[in-house]
C-alpha cells in the first residue's frame, strides 16, 4: 500500500463510548479494515490551540472533558501509549510548511474526541496516539493546508483521523426523541458536503461557511467540522470518498463516518 487513507469520524456524545450501534460498530470495522498502523494521528474538535499543537506524551492521561453525564463514563481509561517521535516528526514537517509557531506539549492527554472512538477501533489500546489541536479562530483553508503539510505521514504507518461532527449544532438536539425525522437542514447540509466531496470540489468545500446550505444552523461554531478538512488536506490526490457511516441522532446530529482513499 502507498499510504494509508485519511479518516473523518463524527464522534457523537460521551455516551458512544459505552454503546454499541450502527455507528460504533463501523468504527470497530474500520480498526479491523486496515493494517495495524505504526501510530495514530487524530485531530480532535476538544483540543484547542492558537497554533498546531502535538500531544507529546508517553504515557498520555484519559481526558473527560465533559459534565453531567453517567458516573460510569468517568471511570473509563484508554491506555495507549503516546508518541512524542511521531509528534516530533509531525511538528518539523508542519514547521517545513511554514507553520512556524507549531508546537508540542508534553503534559496534555487524550480529550474524548480521541478516546471515545478508538476505545472503539483500537480496544487494546495498543497503537500509540497523538493528538494534535484544531484552531477555531482560523479558516478552513487554513486547516486543510495543515493536513497538507502531514500528508507525508501516511506512507510512513501512520492513521490520520479527524474527529469532529459533519454537523453539530448542540442547542438544536432533540434528547426526547419527540421529533418525527431528522431535520431537514442538517440532511441539506450532508448532502451538499457528500456531494462536493464526490465531485471533489475542495474549493466549494473550503468556502463552506459562504457556500454551504444553513451554515450556520449546522454548526454555530465551526471547531466540530474543521478536523474533515485536516484530513482532507492530508489524503491522497484524487482520492475517493467512502461514507463509513451514515447516522443521525437527536432529530440533527450527523454520525457520519468518512474514508479519503
Ligand atoms: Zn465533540
Amino acid at each position: 500500500m502507498s499510504g494509508f487513507p485519511t479518516l473523518f469520524i463524527s464522534h457523537g456524545a460521551p455516551t458512544m463510548a459505552l454503546e454499541d450501534n450502527e455507528t460504533t460498530r463501523s468504527w470497530q470495522a474500520l480498526g479491523r479494515r486496515f493494517p495495524q498502523p505504526r501510530a495514530l494521528l487524530v485531530i480532535s474538535a476538544h483540543h484547542h490551540a492558537c497554533a498546531p499543537t502535538l500531544t507529546a506524551n508517553s504515557n498520555p492521561d484519559t481526558i473527560h472533558d465533559f459534565g453531567g453525564f453517567a458516573n460510569a463514563l468517568y471511570q473509563l481509561r484508554y491506555g495507549a501509549p503516546g508518541s512524542a517521535e511521531l509528534a516530533e516528526e509531525a511538528r518539523q514537517l508542519l514547521l517545513t510548511a511554514g507553520f512556524d509557531a507549531a508546537a508540542v506539549d508534553p503534559a496534555r492527554g487524550l480529550d474524548h474526541g480521541v478516546w471515545v472512538p478508538l476505545r472503539h477501533m483500537y480496544p487494546d489500546a495498543d497503537v500509540p496516539v497523538v493528538s494534535l489541536s484544531v484552531s477555531p479562530a482560523r479558516d478552513a483553508r487554513w486547516h486543510f493546508e495543515l493536513g497538507r503539510a502531514l500528508a507525508p505521514l501516511r506512507a510512513r504507518g501512520v492513521l490520520i483521523i479527524g474527529s469532529g461532527g459533519l454537523t453539530h449544532n448542540l442547542g438544536a438536539l432533540d434528547w426526547h426523541g419527540s421529533n418525527a425525522g431528522t431535520a431537514v437542514w442538517a440532511i441539506a447540509f450532508v448532502d451538499w458536503f457528500l456531494a462536493k466531496l464526490r465531485a471533489q470540489a475542495i474549493d466549494d468545500l473550503l468556502e463552506w461557511r459562504q457556500a454551504a446550505p444553513e451554515p450556520r444552523r449546522n454548526h454555530p461554531t465551526s471547531e466540530h467540522l474543521l478536523p474533515v478538512f485536516v484530513a482532507l488536506g492530508a489524503a491522497r490526490t484524487g482520492f475517493s470518498t467512502s461514507v463509513t457511516s451514515a447516522v443521525f441522532s437527536h432529530g440533527s446530529l450527523a454520525l457520519h463516518g468518512l474514508e479519503f482513499a
